[in-house]
């Protein structure tokens, strides 16, 4: 299928590594010019290299940190009238709600709910214009299914989605689309981390509880940034104009609810 994205500008926030990487892969292999970006230069330059080798899309690395309007000024100045925006920043650290303060919540709302807001309230009437847009906001199963040591980042992309199920529908008939990819477990730094953290609370090593955990899952493994990235650019296609405000579970089935 020709998702007919030829040409069109993309911004995807932090995508150095994991599954930011894996959408700027896949929509520059659907023609997408992208920009990537992240905090440190060297994986940044990195993985711009690693996207040139696989498409003729233009590859642009920005060194930023989407958690500040510094930084999203810095995206923002590199491509000021992006067709796509993927949201994304590092996850909260797991932990124990009794350890964490103001300063904790603040930076877990700020990183994982107001930095894709920013970034939405600072590109969405562009878009409107142009009659064209496609955001996808890289939230987590969490906001489904919270896991307790998840607490930062099932309180904070909670309160993104809330955001977003408020303005995802107006844009709609200008061909603007909202919606939310909520991964489960893929195969990221990310995921490992939040599987050793797991194992440590259960006090498991990682590899046994690993094999435990992915044995329970329905699909008996964990997800890979490529089907990630394959998702993320359908959602952005001319074919998934119909589909916006949603929240779409990539997670192997872990969620057993029937909504
Ligand atoms: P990852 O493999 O650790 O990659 C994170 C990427 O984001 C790196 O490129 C990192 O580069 C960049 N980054 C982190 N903080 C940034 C910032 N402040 N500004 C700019 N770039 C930043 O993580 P991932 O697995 O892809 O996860 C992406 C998001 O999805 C996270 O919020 C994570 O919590 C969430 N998530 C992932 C999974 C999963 O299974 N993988 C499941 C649920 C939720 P630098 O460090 O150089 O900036």
């Amino acid at each position: 299928m020709d998702f007919q994205l030829k040409g069109k500008n993309a911004i995807i926030c932090a995508s150095s590594k994991g599954l930011g990487k894996a959408c700027a892969a896949a929509l520059a292999q659907e023609g997408v010019n992208v920009w990537i970006s992240a905090r440190t230069a060297e994986t940044l330059e990195l993985a711009k290299q690693e996207i040139t080798a696989i498409s003729d899309s233009s590859v642009h690395a920005v060194v930023a940190d989407v958690t500040t309007p510094e930084g999203r000024d810095a995206l923002l100045a590199a491509c000021p009238a992006p067709d796509i925006l993927v949201n994304n920043a590092g996850g909260p650290p797991p932990g124990d709600f009794r350890e964490w303060g103001q300063q904790e919540w603040f930076d877990a709302v700020n990183a994982n709910m107001f930095s894709a807001i920013d970034m939405i309230r600072r590109i969405l009437d562009g878009m409107v214009e142009r009659k064209f847009g496609r955001i996808v906001n890289i939230t987590s199963v969490a906001v489904k299914l919270p896991q307790a040591e998840l607490g930062l980042s099932n309180g904070a992309r909670a309160g993104l989605t809330g955001f977003i199920a408020g303005i995802a529908h107006e844009p709609a008939q200008h061909n603007v689309t909202i919606n939310n990819l909520l991964p489960g477990f893929i195969a990221t730094d990310r995921m490992h981390g939040v599987l050793k953290a797991k194992a440590d609370a259960s006090g498991t090593n990682v590899g046994d509880f690993s094999d435990g955990f992915f044995n329970k899952l329905p699909a008996k493994r964990p997800g890979q940034p490529d089907e990630f990235g394959a998702t993320c650019a359908f959602l952005c296609s001319q074919q998934a104009a119909y589909i916006t405000a949603q929240n779409i579970l990539m997670d192997g089935g872990l969620y057993p609810g029937t909504f």
